[in-house]
């Protein structure tokens, strides 16, 4: 608990720092606190000392959590990584905002099921800069096929782009991603300009526990830190 008090408080400063470096507001930069492989009880301290959103990578972990704390109605989950095509309806709807989309079958999926739900639902698309194999989203060259497909979907709305890039031991080296990633939703964003219904400023998810301070430096709007607040996870077992 008092680690947990002193971490978030530290994240919190970082932040702050890297954003006033950046000539930024700290405001700007959401703090998605990642407490997956942590019990609920340590969600409802974080949430007891200010922080409000949370993200979670598993949707029975998460369901299980949700329900242990549906007393505290401003919490708002982010849902986090591939959603299985199976569970894509217990999330829908549920969540504050979906980091991320990631292929075509997917998102016709998820809005198939908002659409039947009558729910919408606020959804990042996930890039894949590194087009690394082991990893989802599309690729930079396909984003757009991607944008138009969720600017039809009438249920998804298309709040911005997340990555998950090469880790790397040395933070610095991210920063090229960041970049990257910076740069295709400058591109998109042009071509979203009149166009209905479209966000005009999209999101930025970037940035984890190594490495968020570079990524608010180049531009995040919503970093999502796990083993810095919450410490060390135990590898999940599934
Ligand atoms: C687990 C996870 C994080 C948090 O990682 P930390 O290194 O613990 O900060 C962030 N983003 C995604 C997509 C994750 O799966």
């Amino acid at each position: 608990m008092v680690e947990l008090a002193a971490n978030l408080e530290a994240v919190r400063a970082a932040i702050a720092a890297a954003a006033a470096a950046a000539g930024r507001r700290a405001d700007e930069i959401t703090l998605v606190a990642v407490s997956k492989g942590h019990p609920a009880e340590a969600v409802r301290a974080a949430y007891a000392l200010g922080q409000r959103d949370f993200g979670e990578n598993y949707v029975q972990e998460w369901q299980e959590k949700a329900a242990q704390l549906a007393d505290l109605p401003d919490l708002r989950w982010h849902f986090l990584g591939h959603l299985q095509r199976n569970k894509i309806r217990h999330v829908i709807g549920h969540v504050a905002l979906l980091h991320a989309a990631d292929d075509m079958a997917g998102i016709d999926e998820m809005q198939r099921t908002a659409w039947s739900q009558n729910l919408q639902q606020d959804v990042l698309l996930q890039i894949n800069l590194a087009e690394e194999a082991q990893k989802r989203g599309c690729g930079e060259e396909d984003a757009e096929l991607f944008l138009d497909v969720l600017l039809r979907s009438p249920n998804l709305h298309l709040r911005g782009l997340m990555t998950l890039p090469p880790a790397d031991e040395e933070p610095e080296l991210t920063r090229v991603w960041f970049k990257r990633l910076r740069a295709l939703r400058d591109r998109l964003q042009v071509r979203l300009r009149g166009r209905p219904g479209a966000s005009t400023s999209l999101w930025l998810s970037m940035g984890m526990s190594g490495d968020f301070p570079v990524a608010i430096a180049e531009g995040a709007t919503h970093v999502r830190v796990g083993t810095a607040i919450f410490g060390a996870r135990t590898p999940k077992v599934r």
